[in-house]
This record gives structure tokens, C-alpha cells and sequence, in this order.
């Protein structure tokens, strides 16, 4: 379509009058009107396209506007719209069954919630009831969901504000080599501290009192922090000696994205619940859920599972979710994530980090990259400080800027930007982001010291 800023004007004008937008002071934002998306692109009403290196929040695993799913949802709505979670719908079982499928172990049950932090507080209230304990344990440097457990669960700052009558959960510090709370040198180092940590953590809260512990497999916004071999083996090894559950939120790692179905496939490890949404069906429907292993599962055989939602697993979402899963495996997405994060994103991304010198450190895998962004890369300082606003975040907020007119959409989160396309993505397009990304660092380099 030809552009057309009169009409991107009005849907702006629309959206200010009525909206209340997540995160935001809401006299502070300045929405763009997107016209449409296809693949790894979305584009505006002023003829502007973006590569989407941000896949939305994370979640467009299989781009935007994969026929197929597009499809499903279409056919779907033909017949059979909705349903309450009490009945057997052949849309609901089939994604239960495609989603039991490829989690690791015994993760065989499905309950279907809306999005991430439903599933993390239906996840913890599991856990719970099924160990009759209160405490649950997760990291800073985490984000976990909005909504009460979810947001206290969550490390980061996006926490304070909602931090009142925390029932029940204590942060600790989990491994991350480069800004390394243990003062470790290196990998080995830097495990056995963190495991030991929380050790010491889980004896001091009294290992009785704790129903969980939950972690990111590879923590997300908070900076995709690959955590080093043996430390998830170790967390089980701790949970499974105390009888605490252990659960793995991948409501952002999962379903391709570190290019393994699931993070948890790099590291051999099992948790006892495991929490899904945005790649299960790229967020085309909202939909999210746990997956739930056999022993927690038989907790609720004869006792009421005391959690539901109308919508839980609502037949248009399962509808997009069996599209989704069945495309993946039929086009070989997550395979393509994996190769394309190993043999290109990868080795290009450090190449860059070697010419800039406000590229501290590359980190990731599949399609799911951290470029820590610093003043000096001796010091490391971050290019800005911890949650910074205002006047005190311009260097991320320049570099944001410089890549959009470059046309590519970033993911911006503090000191760091994420390299973070859909599992589709091509090698040209790849080419193209980092060629962008390259350029707009040139915005962060006039900021180091
Ligand atoms: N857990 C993780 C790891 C996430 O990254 C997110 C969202 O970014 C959530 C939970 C919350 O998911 P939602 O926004 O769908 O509620």
C-alpha cells in the first residue's frame, strides 16, 4: 500500500484518546502507527519498513503473519470460536498433546493460561500446594510477569512498585560471568559460587519452608545470561534434596528461540514445572501455560486443582498453537535458529564487538543475543547506569534512535541490546539488521571514555 501519514495520524490520534499503554507515563509516549507486518518486517503509515530484530516482546518466533497460522485461525473461528475450559475440544488436546511432546521428561500435563504470568502464578500456586510451603526462591536480573507473585518473583526494577506483601519470596544472585557477583574469573568458578550461594541461601530461608525455585533456563530481558555448565544440574541436585519444585520459566527461551525446543534441552536438566507462552504460537492468540510433571500432576488427581480461567485453553489460541508447532517442525524452524545463530549472528556479532569499543561483551545462542553495551571496556561500566531515565539513559536512547532510522527495530533494555529476529529469519536479513546495528553503535561509541 502507498504510504499514507493522514491515516497513521489518525490511528495515532485514536490510540492517545483512549489507550492506557503498559509501563508508561502516558503523556511521556509516542506510539508508532504500524500499517502492517509480514515475516521479519513491520511497516508504518509514512512508507518507513523495520527489520524486526525485537520479534515484538520476543514472541514472533515464527514472524509475522505465517499463512499457515493465519489460516488455522481463520478456520478455527469458521467453527468453533469458543469454549469453556470444562469441555473436550479437539483444538485444545491436539496443542496439549504437541506442547506434553516436546518438553523434556515427564512433563506431560498441560494447563493453558493466557500468557507468561498467569502461567508463573498458576506454576507457584502448584508448587505450593503440592509441597505445602510458602517461599519461593528466583534471581535478581529476572523478569517473571505483572501480575502479584509474577511481578515479586521478578528481579528486576520493574518490581518496586508492586513490592508490597511480597508473601514469601527471597532473591538471590544467580551466575553471570561478566558482571560476576561472585568475583569469579571463569565458568568453573563462577558455577560452584553461585551454586554454593544458593546453598547457603536455602539453608538460611530453612529449606522446609520453601516450596520453590524458580529461574529463567537462560534469563531473557535481563540479559541473556547463558548459565554456565553443571549450574542447573546443580539447582536441580539442591531442589531434589530439600523437596523443593523446581521450575523453569521459558515463557521467553522456549519453543525455538535458543534453537532447542526448549532452553532446558541445552543443559539435560528436567524441571518439575515448566512455563510456556509467547513462541507456543508466536502470540497471534494469547496464550500461555504450565507443563506439568507426573508427580505434581497426581497431586491434583483427587484433589481440586483450586485455579482457572475462562479462557484457559481457548480454541482459537490452540487452534494457532497446533498451526504453529506443526509449521515449525514441517519448515524446520528451530533447526534454522540454531544454524543461524552458530554459523551466522554469532561469529558477525562478535566481529563487531571487536571494532566497537562500546561492545563490552557478545553473549547467546540460536536467535537470542545480548550485546552488553559499556562506557570502557576495561572497567566495564554500562554504557548507562542501572535503570537509568531521562537525561541519564541518552546514549541507549540515541543508539535506539539511530537503529530505527536505519531501519531496524531494537530491543533496548538498560545497558544492553538484544539481537533477537524471528527463528525464520534469513541470512540476508541477518546481513542487513547487523549491517544497521553496526552503524547505530557508532551512536554508542561517541559515548565511551
Ligand atoms: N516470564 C518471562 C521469562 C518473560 O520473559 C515474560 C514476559 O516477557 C513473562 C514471564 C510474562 O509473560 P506475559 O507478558 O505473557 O504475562
Amino acid at each position: 500500500l502507498p504510504p499514507d501519514p493522514a491515516a497513521g495520524a489518525a490511528v495515532k490520534a485514536a490510540d492517545r484518546a483512549h489507550v492506557f499503554h503498559s509501563w508508561s507515563a502516558q503523556g511521556l509516549i509516542d506510539p508508532l502507527p504500524v500499517a502492517g507486518a509480514e515475516g521479519s518486517y513491520f511497516w508504518d503509515y509514512d512508507g518507513n519498513r523495520y527489520l524486526d530484530f525485537a520479534s515484538q516482546l520476543v514472541n514472533t518466533n515464527i514472524g509475522h503473519q505465517h499463512p499457515k497460522v493465519v489460516a488455522a485461525i481463520q478456520e478455527q473461528a469458521g467453527k468453533l470460536c469458543t469454549l469453556a475450559p470444562g469441555f473436550a475440544v479437539d483444538v485444545r488436546s491436539e496443542a496439549a498433546r504437541l506442547i506434553a511432546e516436546r518438553t523434556p521428561g515427564d512433563l506431560d500435563k498441560i494447563f493453558f493460561t493466557n500468557g507468561g504470568a498467569e502461567a508463573v502464578e498458576n506454576a507457584v500456586r502448584m508448587a505450593r500446594l503440592h509441597t505445602g510451603r510458602t517461599k519461593v526462591l528466583s534471581t535478581y536480573r529476572s523478569y517473571h510477569g505483572g501480575t502479584a507473585a509474577a511481578i515479586h518473583l521478578t528481579g528486576d526494577p520493574r518490581r518496586w512498585a508492586s513490592d508490597t506483601g511480597a508473601a514469601g519470596v527471597v532473591h538471590f544472585w544467580g551466575p553471570f560471568l561478566y558482571r560476576s557477583p561472585f568475583h569469579a574469573e571463569n565458568e568453573a568458578q563462577e558455577c560452584e559460587r553461585a551454586l554454593a550461594h544458593l546453598e547457603q541461601t536455602v539453608a538460611f530461608e530453612g529449606p522446609q519452608s520453601i516450596a520453590a525455585i524458580i529461574l529463567e533456563t537462560v534469563p531473557g530481558t535481563a540479559g541473556i545470561m547463558v548459565p554456565p555448565p553443571g549450574y542447573l544440574a546443580g539447582v536441580r541436585e539442591i531442589c531434589d534434596r530439600h523437596g523443593i519444585v523446581f521450575i523453569l520459566d521459558e515463557v521467553m527461551a522456549g519453543f525455538g528461540r535458543t534453537g532447542h525446543w526448549f532452553a532446558a534441552d541445552h543443559f539435560g536438566v528436567t524441571p518439575d514445572l515448566l512455563t510456556f507462552a509467547k513462541g507456543v504460537n508466536s502470540g497471534y492468540v494469547p496464550l500461555g501455560g504450565v507443563a506439568i510433571n507426573a508427580e505434581i500432576a497426581a497431586t491434583f488427581d483427587q484433589r481440586p486443582y483450586p485455579g482457572g480461567l475462562t479462557y484457559s485453553g481457548h480454541p482459537l489460541a490452540c487452534a494457532s498453537a497446533v498451526a504453529t508447532l506443526n509449521a515449525m517442525a514441517e519448515e524446520r524452524i528451530v533447526e534454522n535458529a540454531a544454524e543461524i545463530g552458530e554459523k551466522v549472528i554469532g561469529p558477525a556479532l562478535r566481529e563487531i564487538a571487536e571494532r566497537h569499543p562500546s561492545v563490552g561483551e557478545v553473549r547467546g545462542l540460536g536467535v537470542f543475543w545480548a550485546l552488553d553495551l559499556v562506557r570502557n571496556k576495561e572497567t566495564r561500566e554500562p554504557l548507562v547506569p542501572y535503570n537509568a531515565a531521562g537525561a541519564d539513559n541518552a546514549p541507549m536512547a540515541e543508539f535506539a534512535a539511530a537503529c530505527k532510522r536505519g531501519g531496524l527495530w531494537p530491543f533496548v533494555n538498560m545497558n544492553r541490546t538484544h539481537v533477537v529476529p524471528a527463528c525464520t529469519v534469513t541470512e540476508a536479513e541477518v546481513k542487513e539488521g547487523l549491517t544497521a546495528l553496526d552503524e547505530a553503535l557508532t551512536v554508542a561509541d561517541a559515548h565511551t571514555v
